[in-house]
């Protein structure tokens, strides 16, 4: 049974025998693309991949005996070189000899492989873009809108069950006489030391934020005011280590409100929370600069 069809048509025709799994026949493209020496003497275990293999043998085969045909199925050849080509086959049972129409879909898998590749470098490009829309242009931290998305995560969670945080708006003591006095590029240069330091300071979980021009918005998370003092005194401390060209230690000042339970559902809760802390602030600067005051329902502005 090792006649060849004279035309040689761009696809694999084979037919083998159920039992055997000897190949009784093929055309020229298959002869040419397995590489089989005439008279062929290979059996499908040959050509077909060890997982293809397994599969004919304990599902394909099955397929078969039962309804006379399974078609579209893919599978692994092995080729002359032996390359795994991705291949679709569609297969017929007539007296003992499965009948093999056999598609060689290389170009298909490359195609997907570089969809996969382009899919990968579009997520990894998405998510640098992602990270680069979230930041401040000056400094390493976030910007006004990346840190309401957070502050708006942080407060569903506390929303579901309940633990405090706390606003802190921090703005620079007389920035305006630093920029006078050395320059514009040196106020970057201390906005910039000044936002290492506090990223120094918070936890992973905080939210830190450059709020505007010299001002900086610091949510901590689960932190009532006794804590924020303890944060604060030691921010204030690392603060005043970045020294100024004349000598003289950088200060700030900052304004806190610290978010109560019955608070948290409220609609503009954020807004609330930062006019407190904003009050809080402008209290700070009308007494002396350089310290901490809080909002509290009681006693109004607390300096910590
Ligand atoms: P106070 O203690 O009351 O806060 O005094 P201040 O001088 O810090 O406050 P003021 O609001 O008068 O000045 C803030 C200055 O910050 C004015 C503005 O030019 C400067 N500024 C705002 N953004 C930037 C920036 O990105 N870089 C630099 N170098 N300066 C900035
Ligand atoms: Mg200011
Ligand atoms: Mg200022």
């Amino acid at each position: 049974m090792n006649e060849w069809i004279e035309e040689d048509f761009p696809c694999l025709l084979l037919k083998s025998d159920i039992e055997t799994t000897k190949i009784v026949w093929l055309n020229p493209f298959a002869h040419h693309y397995l590489g089989l020496k005439k008279p062929v003497e290979a059996k499908i275990t040959n050509i077909l991949s060890k997982a293809s293999l397994i599969f004919y043998e304990s599902y394909i085969k099955p397929i078969i005996l039962a309804n006379g045909k399974y078609l579209e199925v893919q599978i692994t050849l092995i080729s002359e070189e032996g390359k795994r080509v991705p291949s679709v086959a569609n297969l017929t049972l007539s007296d003992n000899t499965v009948y093999w129409a056999i598609y060689v879909a290389e170009e298909r898998d490359k195609l997907y492989q570089e969809l996969l590749e382009a899919r990968d470098l579009l997520e990894k490009k998405t998510e640098e873009l992602t990270a680069v829309s979230r930041k401040d242009s000056l400094t390493p931290l976030l910007n006004r809108r990346a840190a309401k998305d957070d502050i708006e995560a942080l407060l569903v969670q506390s929303s579901r069950n309940f633990f405090p945080l706390s606003f802190l708006l921090l703005d620079v003591d007389f920035f305006k006489n630093i920029n006078d006095a050395f320059g514009h590029d040196e106020g970057d240069r201390v906005l910039i030391k000044l936002s290492d330091v506090i990223l120094k300071q918070v936890r992973e979980t905080d939210v830190v934020a450059r709020w505007g021009g010299e001002e900086f918005l610091i949510v901590l998370y689960n932190t009532n005011i006794e804590a924020i003092k303890f944060f604060s005194d030691r921010l204030h401390n690392a603060i005043k280590t970045i020294v100024l060209p004349d000598g003289k230690p950088l200060t700030v000042s900052i304004g806190g409100a610290v978010l109560e339970e019955d608070e948290v559902t409220q609609s503009d809760v954020i807004a609330s929370q930062l006019l407190k802390a904003d009050k809080a602030l402008y209290s700070a600067k009308e007494n002396h600069r350089a310290h901490t005051r809080v909002f509290d329902k009681k006693n109004g502005f607390v300096k910590l």
